[in-house]
């Protein structure tokens, strides 16, 4: 079944956005700076589709329980739909559809010929065996398998997912279409057409949008101290690569606290959330603080990698940082980014900083349908260079327009997508 999308118009500031209306606000501020048909612009706010499925399981006592699983589908135009399937109590149609609108600004600023999408079931993943899970994303797969597929929306892990979940659901879809199309989804295991690097992706993009950013400002990466709230797949990944750059990684928190050290962790040593659950706090260090106070450090760069809406109106002017980069999705709230924006704090965007995880996706989707997997160092090597001719399409709007980072970034996207729905034209 279609569900009928959202389609409220901008609420006034809710100081903890949600992801349709931080969605549609930066839309609108982007079509100030550009010269778009505001037709497209009308376009954009309303996604292609949302799909909503029932998804029966039998549990492991034969009962049987329905979930809901969604799959909002914003904009093609550029290329398949692209984003993440998240198994979460809170998935709703409303959140898919604004978080699908971020992947399509996210994919456009990374010059990625995908559009965005996003979907998941709600369900809370901890309360589910390994064999319900299994059952569950099967199932899923088959209730979507008309409007997923390599050329049509390619899903990938997201809250609650992981690689194993991708290769039930690639599995799935094969057998229900009688031939093995790896490239379904991406996130896979390097065994059954994943790619090397995509879970290190979004810390490396993070590690290298810092860099650039500190070498942007005229500093030097050996004298920057660096704090990070989250350590897991995003946060440890960019600490240590920074770390291992040369710069001082002066603090890491998981949801349990932060570890404080001045002369800078050895961050190599302190278990990742994959590693060890929240066991951040177990390593030592001369200090811990909460990780609220790892927000207020008074160093060069904060990275935020652990949860959305954490720099808020509240603690905006406290932020003490140069310079912020977004590893996790939307930290910062509207309002504090204007703040952060009036206080000379320089933001530099989710949409770019943490886009590796997406751009290894697309590296991942080429090596499986040209049946050549690449090996690490390639992966490595050209998402770096991905990323610097990113970096460089922002920052020449920066400097051109005199715009924030993420004004900037949003402009590059909407630029692109906005040529491609005018040169393809509007079908009335
Ligand atoms: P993860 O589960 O691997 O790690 C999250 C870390 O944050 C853990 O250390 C956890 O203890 C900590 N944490 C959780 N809640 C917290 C809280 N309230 N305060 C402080 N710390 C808290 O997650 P991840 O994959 O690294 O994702 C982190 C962020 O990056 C999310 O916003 C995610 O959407 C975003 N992101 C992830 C990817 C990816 O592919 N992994 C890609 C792009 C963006």
């Amino acid at each position: 079944m279609t569900t009928t999308p959202p389609t409220q118009e901008t609420e006034p500031e809710d100081e903890l956005d949600s992801a349709l209306v931080t969605a549609r606000r930066q839309l609108e501020r982007a079509a100030t700076h550009v010269d778009v048909d505001p037709g497209v612009v009308t376009r954009l706010k309303h996604p292609t589709r949302v799909e909503q499925v029932s998804v029966p399981l039998e549990r492991e006592d034969g009962s049987v329980e329905v979930f809901t699983g969604y799959r909002a589908q914003h904009d093609d135009v550029r290329g398949p739909y692209k984003g993440g399937l998240r198994f979460h109590p809170e998935v709703t149609a409303e959140e898919c559809t604004g978080l699908s609108m971020w992947m399509t600004w996210k994919c456009a600023v990374m010059d990625l010929p995908f559009g965005g999408g996003k979907g998941g079931i709600a369900v809370d993943p901890k309360s589910l065996t390994d064999d319900e899970t299994e059952r569950l994303t099967r199932r899923f797969a088959e209730e979507l398998r008309d409007v997923v597929g390599p050329t049509k929306d390619v899903p990938a892990p997201d809250m609650g997912t992981d690689a194993q979940t991708m290769a039930w659901f690639m599995d799935a879809y094969s057998m229900q279409q009688g031939e093995t199309i790896p490239g379904v989804v991406t996130g896979k295991p390097p065994v059954v057409g994943g790619s090397y690097g995509r879970e290190e992706a979004p810390g490396r993009s993070t590690a290298i949008a810092a860099r650039e950013a500190v070498d942007y400002y005229d500093r030097d990466l050996s004298e920057t101290t660096v704090a990070v709230q989250g350590f897991g797949s995003v946060g440890a990944n960019a600490a240590r690569l920074l770390e291992d750059w040369g710069a001082t990684i002066v603090a890491v928190s998981d949801v349990n606290g932060a570890l404080y050290d001045p002369d800078g962790l050895d961050t190599h040593a302190v278990p990742t959330h994959e590693e060890e659950p929240e066991a951040v706090l177990e390593h030592g260090a001369p200090e811990t603080i909460s990780n609220e106070d790892v927000l207020e450090l008074d160093v060069d760069v904060l990275i935020p990698a652990a949860v959305g809406n954490v720099i808020t109106a509240d603690n905006a002017d406290a932020i003490a940082a140069d310079i912020v980069v977004e590893g996790a999705n939307g930290p910062t709230t509207f309002a504090a980014d204007t703040i952060l924006d009036e206080r000379g704090v320089h933001v530099i965007p989710d949409i770019l900083a943490n886009a590796g995880g997406v751009t290894v996706s697309y590296f991942e989707w080429l090596q499986d349908i040209n049946r050549r997997q690449w090996s690490l160092e390639r992966v490595n090597e050209e998402l770096e260079e991905h990323m610097l001719e990113a970096w460089a399409d922002v920052r020449d709007e920066v400097e051109a327009k005199d715009l924030t980072w993420r004004d900037a970034a949003y402009v590059v996207a909407l630029s692109r997508i906005a040529e491609a729905k005018a040169t393809r034209g509007l079908w009335p």
